[in-house]
């Protein structure tokens, strides 16, 4: 379905940004890389589905860095069909403690580079009048938890941006979307289980089920393929009029 098409996924060398990689790739979409950590296992992963795949290691954080990114993607592959602004991090503190510099990096990773990579991205996807731009958004895109101050205000702002870009391109055959997983297994949780199991002095398994019981009424992680399986539709014709919406996958945590 994505043949002839580029995709990058930001954040893509590990948890769901990874497995939206390979999601689309095994749609035949060529693959750019962004991320930190093992590049080599990401790029041989989404490599064995028989695709070209392209790394660039841009700091998200840093405007002139997703400048050179997007360059790569133009003068690499002929630019970015498919963007999907993945690279988040998160910090747990309250307001009054949160460390200035955590705030001002949550914000920058999760929230300004996705208007950096768009306004970047739209103009030859409008040229081609086909384009998608999925926004890896979150539960806490739609509601808050504490100590969550600057991920919560991020994730509502990419879901406020991801209208805005809908509305600008609704009459053209580029979309903008947001998805909103709520727990999925990924480092970025694995911490928040290691916080809480050394903070309550529990075990990794108990840690995980607490964290699940106080919000995901499912009381099942959502996979990093099932993200990836929603990215991938939302790239289908079926897709195309599907325009600015904030799409929970959270096994009913905003249902309450
Ligand atoms: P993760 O820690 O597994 O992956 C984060 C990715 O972002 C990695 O590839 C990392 O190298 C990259 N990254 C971090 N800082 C970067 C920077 N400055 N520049 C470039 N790349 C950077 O986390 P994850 O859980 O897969 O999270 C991916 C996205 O999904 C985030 O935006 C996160 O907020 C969102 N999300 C995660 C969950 C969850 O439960 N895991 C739920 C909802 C939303």
């Amino acid at each position: 379905m994505l043949d002839g098409k580029t995709a990058l996924v930001t954040g893509s060398t590990s948890g769901i940004g990874l497995g939206v990689a390979l999601r689309l790739a095994a749609q035949g979409a060529r693959i750019v890389l962004n991320g930190f950590g093992d590049v080599d296992s990401a790029r041989a992963r989404v490599h064995a589905l028989g695709v070209e795949v392209g790394y660039h290691g841009a700091d998200m954080s840093r405007p002139g860095e997703i400048e050179s990114l997007m360059a790569y993607a133009a003068n690499e592959f002929g630019g970015v069909d498919v963007l999907v602004n993945n690279a988040g991090i998160q910090h747990v503190a309250s307001v009054e403690d949160f460390p200035v510099e955590r705030w001002d990096a949550i914000i920058a990773i999760n929230l300004s580079a996705a208007f950096h990579t768009t306004r970047l991205a739209l103009p030859r996807m409008k040229q081609r009048d086909w384009g998608r731009v999925i926004n890896i958004a979150s539960t806490h895109g739609l509601v808050a938890s504490a100590q969550k101050a600057a991920y919560v205000a991020a994730k509502h702002g990419i879901v406020g941006l991801t209208k805005v870009v809908a509305l600008e391109c609704a009459t053209t055959g580029v979309t903008a979307n947001a998805i909103c997983p709520g727990w999925v297994l990924t480092p970025l949780v694995q911490k928040q289980a290691d916080a809480l199991a050394a903070k309550d002095g529990i075990d990794d398994a108990e840690a995980k089920r607490r964290l699940l019981a106080d919000k995901q009424p499912s009381l099942r992680f959502t996979t990093t393929e099932q993200v990836g399986d929603l990215a991938v539709f939302l790239c289908s014709p079926a897709a195309d009029n599907v325009r600015g919406v904030a799409w929970a996958v959270d096994g009913g945590w905003t249902a309450q």
